[in-house]
């Protein structure tokens, strides 16, 4: 107890919330991947960063938000116990924002190997078949992504047919049989549109729209629970429609991107930056905001997209993510955030500068686009 609290007046020094009334917690957060690919990967405290995913859950409702590359293993480091049937990794919902490699990665890797863990039973993980499909909710085809996300789900069926062929054939003491209704993703796998998407035991999913032209469609998603809510931004350029679904969010995690306008445009138009998000965010500001998938420039950290966003204005409560930072809701609107490892741990990944020079960036991009030429 001590040493909670002593982490809970540190958080606190860090500008976080904390709580020490006796609001009760409502629905967690674990944020799973809070990196980007290949910009921060420089820093050397950045490479722990994943890419794309969060775990929300709420009563009996356990849902993943996107699932890229490294979710799997944070799905497995996260687990609050040792036993198994609390595994995190047995969730057999997720909900995917947009189809960047960023953001789906590892949804072969939950799809194939989370099998073993998504029982009807938590306490049969491990000792018999596994029967639960996965499912998942995401974008539809558009009009530059020839694949939605029922084909998508059905390649990855294709892709892992020896698998399950052989493991169907060869089910020995503790092997696992995938029933047809694990591996049949034609019926758990639903292309979405803005609206409520999902409503079980008192959860609430809603996706809305956002802007991530040329990808499209794009989603962000609002989770409602007991009266408290969590928005997820997915990846977005400032758009009125996620201020309106995070209006009067307690928790709202966002997407940031560093880089000025003149180091990359194309790529600076559909995302959004600190000022972007201060200027976006000055009326209706959600009650706490974490920043995610955040792309440092060279010689900046997570802290100093903070520092930015300040300075543009913004004067809500505001911090940076970390990898399994867990982040809960109470029913007082407070969100209380323990990071792994402490706030040690959570300063020095902050503090991480990416350590290529804008030299480097620009010769990268430059050889990129004459290879496209
Ligand atoms: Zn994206
Ligand atoms: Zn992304």
């Amino acid at each position: 107890m001590k040493k909670l609290l002593a982490t809970a007046v540190c958080m606190a020094c860090l500008g976080l919330a904390s709580t020490a009334n006796a609001a009760t917690p409502v629905m967690t957060v674990t944020l799973l991947g809070t990196g980007v690919p290949f910009l921060n990967s420089f820093a050397p405290n950045l490479r722990t960063r994943a890419l794309s995913g969060l775990l929300v859950q709420a009563g009996t409702e356990r849902l993943l938000f996107d699932c890229g590359q490294g979710v799997y293993s944070n799905l497995l480091k996260s687990a609050t116990s040792s036993v198994m049937s609390t595994a995190n990794v047995a969730v057999d919902k997720v909900f995917i924002s947009h189809l960047h490699s960023d953001h789906i990665a590892d949804l072969g890797a939950l799809y194939s190997l989370g099998a073993l863990y998504r029982h009807k039973n938590p306490a049969d993980i491990g000792s018999t078949p596994a029967e639960l499909p996965l499912q998942v909710w995401g974008p539809g085809a558009g009009p530059n992504q020839p694949v939605g996300t029922w084909e998508m789900m059905q390649n990855f069926r294709s892709a892992y047919q020896s698998d399950f062929y052989v493991r169907q054939l060869f089910t020995g003491a503790g092997d696992v049989v995938f029933t047809d209704q694990t591996v049949d993703t034609l019926n758990s796998v639903k292309e979405i549109k803005e609206g409520v998407i999902y409503n079980n035991n008192g959860v609430t999913v809603t996706a809305f729209k956002v802007n991530h032209e040329p990808v499209s469609p794009s989603y962000g998603f609002r989770v409602d629970y007991q009266g408290r809510s969590f928005v997820y931004s997915g990846d977005t350029a400032p758009t009125p429609n996620v201020v309106k679904f995070a209006k009067g969010a307690d928790l709202l995690v966002h997407e940031v991107y560093g880089f000025p306008r003149d180091a990359g445009a194309e790529i600076y138009d559909y995302h959004t930056s600190p000022e972007d998000f201060a200027k976006e965010f000055s009326k209706g500001k959600p009650k706490q905001v974490v920043y995610t998938h955040m792309v440092t420039p060279p010689g900046t950290s997570a802290d100093d997209l903070l520092n930015r966003t300040k300075a543009a204005g913004y004067t809500g409560k505001i911090a940076a993510g970390a990898d399994l930072m867990v982040l809960t809701i109470n029913s007082d609107s407070t969100t209380t955030m323990a990071a792994k490892g402490g706030a040690a741990e959570y300063q020095a990944a902050n503090a991480a500068k990416e350590t290529r020079t804008f030299i480097e960036v620009a010769e990268a991009q430059a050889k990129a686009k004459a290879k496209m030429k």
